[in-house]
């Protein structure tokens, strides 16, 4: 899937969900979209979830391909190092999808 992120020419920053301004360097971030595909850096399980979702929540770390991090849950077990897509929902949030 595409995900728009924001990338920071003076820095190599590289930002999803997008920002405006670079938080390391304060410049003006450029937007671009990119895909979502990438790898579990790190992942968690959260029994404790926030009202309107039903435990337990699987959250994962995807480094995209792309440049950057992204933060997104998923409804299947993770592995560090499996290869993932992300996709952007109209909420803003991110899920994690298998790559067959
Ligand atoms: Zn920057």
């Amino acid at each position: 899937m595409s995900l728009e992120v924001s990338k920071c020419d003076s820095c190599e920053e590289v930002l999803a969900p997008p920002r405006l301004k670079c938080p390391e360097c304060r410049k003006e971030m450029r937007m671009e979209e990119v895909s979502g595909v990438g790898e579990i850096v790190t992942h968690t399980t959260v029994h404790v979830v926030p009202e309107g979702f039903s435990a337990p929540i699987m959250v994962g770390l995807v480094r995209l391909d792309a440049g950057g991090q992204v933060l997104a849950r998923s409804d299947f077990e993770l592995e560090t190092g499996m290869r993932v897509d992300v996709e952007e929902l109209e909420d803003g949030t991110h899920r994690i999808l298998r790559i067959d």
